[in-house]
């Protein structure tokens, strides 16, 4: 399914230009237009999924082990240093186009990126209520 409206649907599909570095039958991958990084991708499926919870789990076992191929792949042509996978699910999570993509971001040595968080401290409190909410 295509949904009219949808730009990353456009891209995947070829209905509007993109920087495409890795093309096959179920996912374009393309050039993100405001990187992170140098080399910043995007993996997108040609069909449209808002998120990871729409999506079939044949879709997502292809849709990360095409992240790890493509992760090598930026290794060996760019010349980085690592890579991060990041996948955002609903506005809180930072995703702002609704149509399901993989973020590949090479990493350098000293890249300044800025990909991190604040790190907490675990509390008691907040650990018993979680395991409890697991276990229920
Ligand atoms: P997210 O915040 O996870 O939804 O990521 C959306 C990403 O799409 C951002 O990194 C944008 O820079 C990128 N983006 C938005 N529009 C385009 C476009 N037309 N071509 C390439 N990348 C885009
Ligand atoms: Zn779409």
């Amino acid at each position: 399914m295509k949904e009219e409206k949808c730009i990353f649907c456009k891209l995947a599909n070829g209905e509007i230009p993109s920087a495409t570095i890795y093309e096959n039958e179920d996912f374009r991958v393309i050039l993100d237009l405001n990187p992170a990084t140098k080399g910043h991708a995007l993996i997108l499926p040609k069909e449209h999924f808002a998120n990871i919870f729409e999506m079939p789990e044949e879709w997502e076992m292809k849709a990360f082990a095409l992240a790890k191929k493509m992760g090598a792949k930026m290794m060996e042509v760019l010349k980085c240093d690592g890579f991060n996978v990041i996948q955002n699910n609903g506005a809180a999570a930072g995703q702002t186009v609704f149509h399901f993509h993989i973020h590949l971001i090479p990493r350098y040595e000293n890249d300044g990126a800025g990909i991190t968080w604040v790190q907490k401290t675990l509390s008691e409190e907040d650990k018993k209520e979680i395991l409890e909410g697991f276990r229920a």
